[in-house]
This record gives C-alpha cells, structure tokens and sequence, in this order.
C-alpha cells in the first residue's frame, strides 16, 4: 500500500472514530470502498477500456460520497436503508420509485429510513447521461466512483438495518468494530468473477435484491460479536467468509451496474481526460454534476 492511502487510511479512521456514534456513517473504511470500485474496473469486458484505464481515479475517489456528507443537505441519507421499517423479506411494497415509495410511506419516512437503492438506480442513470456525450465524460467517472461507494455500502449488512450499530441487542459499538477494525484490517482480497458480470434490465430491483442479501446476514455480524466478546480481534474469525463473498458480490454487482449504464449509453468508445475532476476536488464538482445531469435531461441528450 502506498504512502497516500495510509495518510488517508489514518484520516479516514480517525474521522469515523469521531462520528460513528453520531449516525449511520460509513459502509467500509477506505481500503474495502477502494478494492471494490478497482476490482469492478478489472472485472469489465475488454472493451470497456476507458473505464479501466481510469481504475485509480475510481479507487481514489471511491470514498467521496462520505466526504459529502459534511456539507451536501441529504446526503447522510444516500448511504443504507433501514429495511425493518418495511416488514419482511422480500419487501415487495418498497420496491417502488422514490415518490411511489414517499406516497405510501411519507417522505419523511423514506428519508429518514434512508434512500441507497434510490441512490443507486439514479447515479446508474446519470451515468448514462454523462456516458453519451464526450463533453461530459469527466463527470462520468466521478459519478461512476460515487455509484461503487453506494453499491459497496448496500452490500455492507449493518447499513440495511436500523439496529446498525447493535443498539438493540446489546452489541453496542459493533458497526465501528466490524467494518473499520475488523473487516478493514483483516480483509485480504476476495474472488470476484467476470463472467457474472451482466447487463441489468431493472438497477432499483437489482438493488433491492442485494440489499436484501446483504440483510439476511446481519446475524452472521451479530452472533459473532456477541459469541466473541465484543472483540475486534476474534470478530474476524466468524465474520472473515461472509465479508469475503459480500465485497466479491459488490463488486461483481458495480461492474453489471457499470455496464449497464454504458450499454444504454450506446456503448460509446469514451476519451475520458479527467481534466475537470482530476484537481482539487470539492463539492462543487458534485453540485455540477447534479446540475448538468438535470440540464441533459431536460434537453433529451
Ligand atoms: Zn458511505
């Protein structure tokens, strides 16, 4: 690992050891959002190879959106969804669009509850957008970095459930313990495969179906924990397998939704320079984003 990712690693630890109590915050620490999104570049088709030439762009920037969260309105939001509010396995009420959901349930409640699979079918839709034009395909990979951080986090179990830091069962503290202790620490490299990489007719039910997944392995996190003492250490031992499949579906699962977009782009040979994005990066460069995504929408591109 290089300098860089330890000074950011070091950052990013300290940032989620201050706020992990305050919400629920992160999906993965640095080094699991970064192998995803880079292990999703390396699993797209040859000729994608704009997409793969960019891999360390997407693993740089695989953690933006938590950056986000200090200054964009809603953005703490965009990272899970509490699907307990919603009943039981297989959720068919949710599986709406955002103001279907907010017309049964309020939007209040949606909001609150949290808005990932939203999230997600929209960022594989505005990276379409920016996909079919050159003039836009800076954005492109921001958009493209932000759609494998929420995608990683959906595969994250303890971001699908309001019991997200094991409040209500008596394992208190577990959310930092797992993901940025354990699973950040322990995780050595997954076997994500190409061949299950595939074009995806509807991202919203794609998205329901592996943060369903990803829910029914709360317990593997749980009983561990508490079987464990609460130790970090040992949490590793019953947790290691699980964690292993979930990166290797997440990233299986952002290189379909990659692809998907890009397919419905016309599968455009893209030159991405990255000369928009690639210097100081900041939140006007998301609020662009949005505001461009709402402009080409508007004129039919
Ligand atoms: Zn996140």
């Amino acid at each position: 690992m290089t300098k860089p990712r330890r000074a950011c690693l070091s950052a990013f630890i300290f940032f989620a050891v201050s706020f992990i109590c305050a919400a629920n915050v992160f999906g993965w620490g640095y080094e699991i959002h970064g192998y995803i999104n880079s292990e999703a570049a390396r699993l797209l088709p040859a000729e994608m190879k704009s997409f793969k030439a960019c891999v360390e762009y997407l693993t740089l920037h695989s953690v933006d959106p938590d950056e986000w969260k200090g200054f964009l309105s809603g953005e703490e939001y965009r990272h899970y969804i509490d699907m307990d509010f919603y009943g039981a396995p297989p959720f068919a009420a949710v599986r709406k669009s955002l103001s279907g959901a907010m017309e049964k349930y309020g939007e209040d409640a949606v909001v609150s509850n949290g808005v990932v699979p939203w999230t997600i079918a929209e960022h594989c839709e505005m990276l379409a957008i920016f996909l079919r034009s050159s003039a836009t395909s800076d954005y492109a990979m921001l958009c493209a970095a932000a759609l494998g951080h929420y995608v990683a986090d959906a595969h994250q179990p303890l971001h699908t459930t309001d019991n997200y830091d094991g409040q209500y069962s008596g394992n208190q503290g577990v959310h930092l313990r797992y993901e940025i202790q354990t699973a950040d620490v322990f995780f050595d490299g997954s076997r994500a495969r190409a061949d299950n990489v595939k074009y995806v007719g509807d991202p919203l039910n794609f998205a329901f179906d592996f943060i369903i997944d990803a829910h029914d392995k709360i317990s593997v996190i749980l009983d561990a924990d508490t079987k464990r003492g609460h130790n970090f250490r040992a949490l590793w031992v019953d947790t290691a397998d699980m964690t292993r499949k979930q990166v290797e579906k997440a990233a299986e699962n952002l290189a379909s939704l990659w692809y998907t977009a890009w397919k419905n782009a016309g599968s455009p040979r893209v030159e991405v320079k990255l000369t928009k994005t690639a210097g100081i990066y900041s939140d006007k460069d998301y609020q662009k984003m949005l505001a461009l995504r709402d402009k080409l929408k508007m004129s039919g591109r």
